[in-house]
């Protein structure tokens, strides 16, 4: 039974995967040299493949925000996740977060991502994810730097506390961060229960029930907006390689419940209405 998928005029969701490779996650960046990339064992093609799978099972169409990195050493990859109907969009260079740059250093960072999954796309990118959603208070200058490169929107604002990231203060619905642009903000969607904010996505979905998401999503479509989620090709792969040495709260965060995974989203797809985001802001 697909009650909302069905039902004539209910709200279109973002489904959005973020494409990078196991060891390129936020929690590993410290113990993982990014000189090392190259050597390691990559298992992104293989992962983001069985993603493009899933999807085609029930054909729904999600966003892909893939680092420049990846399209770069997998352009064929890249090329897939196009004629298959999705959206190809961007989340950076190497996954180096909004904060951690000056407004130069993010133009250059965008520009080099862009051109990388355009050359391999062939189509026009004009969406942006912020890797681990570091567009905060700390990066006030961070929406103008990408309309002036002509993106259409961003999600890159988790509008929760938490330990990695987060903006408790932005809007939790889409929002326009300029008032000279029409540059849309969708930030990824939190279920809100007695005034506390609860993020639902990635490994919150991968760890908690799925009726939290559940929960989250119908109680942003009873307000007429969006839900945005989001998930990554590693989280479907329990044969990854362990990082043994990164602080076990990471560890156990990162590896729990991997096997699950594809047949809880199997379910969450099939749940609610999903789309590309550039189809949920109305482009
Ligand atoms: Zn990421």
């Amino acid at each position: 039974m697909r009650p909302d998928m069905d039902r004539p005029g209910a709200v279109l969701n973002g489904l959005s995967v973020d494409v990078e490779d196991w060891f390129q996650v936020g929690a590993f960046e410290r113990v993982i040299d990014r000189g090392d990339w190259d050597t390691l064992p990559s298992r992104v093609e293989a992962n983001t493949d069985a993603v493009l799978a899933l999807f085609a099972e029930s054909g729904a169409k999600a966003t892909f925000f893939t680092l420049g990195w990846v399209a770069h050493r997998f352009p064929a990859l890249v090329r897939r996740i196009a004629d298959a109907g999705h959206e190809v969009a961007s989340h950076g260079w190497d996954h180096a977060r909004v904060h951690t740059m000056t407004a130069a250093a993010f133009r250059a960072d965008l520009a080099r991502a862009r051109a990388a999954l355009e050359d391999a796309s062939g189509q026009r990118v004009t969406g942006y994810r912020a890797p681990s959603f570091s567009i905060d208070a700390r990066t006030p200058w961070a929406h103008a730097v990408l309309a002036e490169a002509g993106y259409a929107y961003s999600s890159s604002v988790a509008p929760v506390r938490h330990d990695h990231y987060g903006w408790r203060e932005a809007p939790r619905y889409a929002f326009r961060p300029l008032a000279d642009a029409a540059l849309v903000e969708l930030p990824v969607t939190v279920a809100e229960i007695a005034g506390r904010r609860l993020a639902t996505g990635g490994g919150f979905f991968r760890l908690l029930p799925a009726a939290l998401t559940d929960f989250a999503v119908r109680q942003v479509n009873a307000e007429g907006q969006p839900a945005m989620f989001y998930f990554h090709p590693w989280e479907i792969d329990p044969g990854q390689p362990r990082v043994r040495h990164a602080p076990l709260r990471s560890r156990l965060r990162h590896y729990s419940r991997l096997g699950a995974m594809a047949g809880k989203l199997r379910g969450l797809v099939a749940r609610h209405r999903w789309g590309r985001v550039d189809a949920v802001v109305g482009l």
